[in-house]
């Protein structure tokens, strides 16, 4: 799709067959910015660093460029940043170049929910239960495989209406909750679901909100989850391809009929899945595989 790629800067380096060429430079809150950075094959490990997080970029052959996905967490600050690419030679840092990211605000909108109050006014013990849980499944996304597993655009991991959008700030019983960080696909109890891309499975367990979760580890810090499930069918560190079952359509923990609730994670940032799925559409432009 060659009229939406545009030119956003050249580099101000010595190496002058090195430019960046992305789409226009701006990405909203909760979003997934794709980029390309043209090169020779030789400068390897190449990377993009923004707000202190890197996002590694890989080489592709037909394009002859460096490619990769940077997320935007949802609850970045509206502003136009700036964006570094550089490259790992030796263990030092070498900068290649800097570019422009306009980061545009999104509205979310509020989910105002009534739930049970057993599900929402917690005792002391399902507190501390859930606090385990947050613990134990943020390790897990600290210690990502540095290997890319995933490979080509992003499915949907179940055929689903959508029933709950990314980023709503919820308001449970009249009280302001934490916001929806994940998307909810509304289907039959038992449907197939399926992995989004092709990972290691690192999680499977039984959670009090998230009910019987499986999570994926898609390499340099991608993280794909699947919640309230009626059964899990994978066990931990299983590897998975791309559109494997991984377990059925339930109800399981805080949910009120069944759906998956589909998340993704790229480095901590918590991004919206149907935002990695609209890459797709640029066939020409990332991940050949
Ligand atoms: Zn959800």
């Amino acid at each position: 799709m060659p009229g939406l790629m545009i030119l956003t800067g050249m580099v101000a380096s010595a190496n002058n067959h090195f430019r960046i060429e992305s789409l226009p430079g701006v990405v909203r809150q909760g979003e997934v910015y794709p980029i390309s950075v043209l090169g020779p094959p030789s400068l390897k490990s190449i990377y993009a660093e923004f707000q202190g997080v890197t996002f590694p970029l890989d080489f592709s052959e037909p394009k002859g460029a460096y490619e990769g996905l940077i997320g935007i967490d949802m609850d970045t600050q509206p502003s136009t940043y700036e964006m570094k690419i550089a490259r790992k030679d030796e263990g030092s840092n070498v900068p290649l170049a800097r570019v422009s990211l306009k980061v545009e605000k999104t509205d979310f909108g509020i989910q105002i929910l009534s739930l049970p109050s057993a599900m929402v006014d917690l005792d002391r013990k399902t507190m501390e239960r859930v606090h385990q849980e947050e613990k134990k499944v943020n390790g897990l996304f600290r210690r990502f495989r540095e290997e890319r597993l995933w490979r080509g655009a992003f499915i949907l991991p179940v055929e689903g209406e959508l029933s709950g959008a990314f980023g709503f700030r919820r308001i449970i019983n009249g009280q302001r909750r934490s916001p929806h960080t994940g998307v909810d696909l509304r289907a039959k109890e038992g449907t197939p679901v399926l992995a989004s891309n092709s990972g290691i499975v690192v999680l499977v367990e039984a959670f009090f909100f998230s009910g019987k979760s499986v999570i994926l580890d898609h390499g340099q810090g991608f993280f794909s989850m699947y919640f309230h499930l009626s059964e899990a069918l994978v066990e931990e560190g299983e590897r998975v391809d791309k559109g494997a079952l991984l377990g059925r359509v339930g109800s399981t923990g805080r949910a009120t009929g069944p759906h998956l609730h589909w998340g993704i994670r790229m480095n901590g940032a918590r991004v919206d899945p149907l935002s990695l799925l609209k890459i797709k559409t640029y066939p020409e432009y990332l991940f050949q595989q």
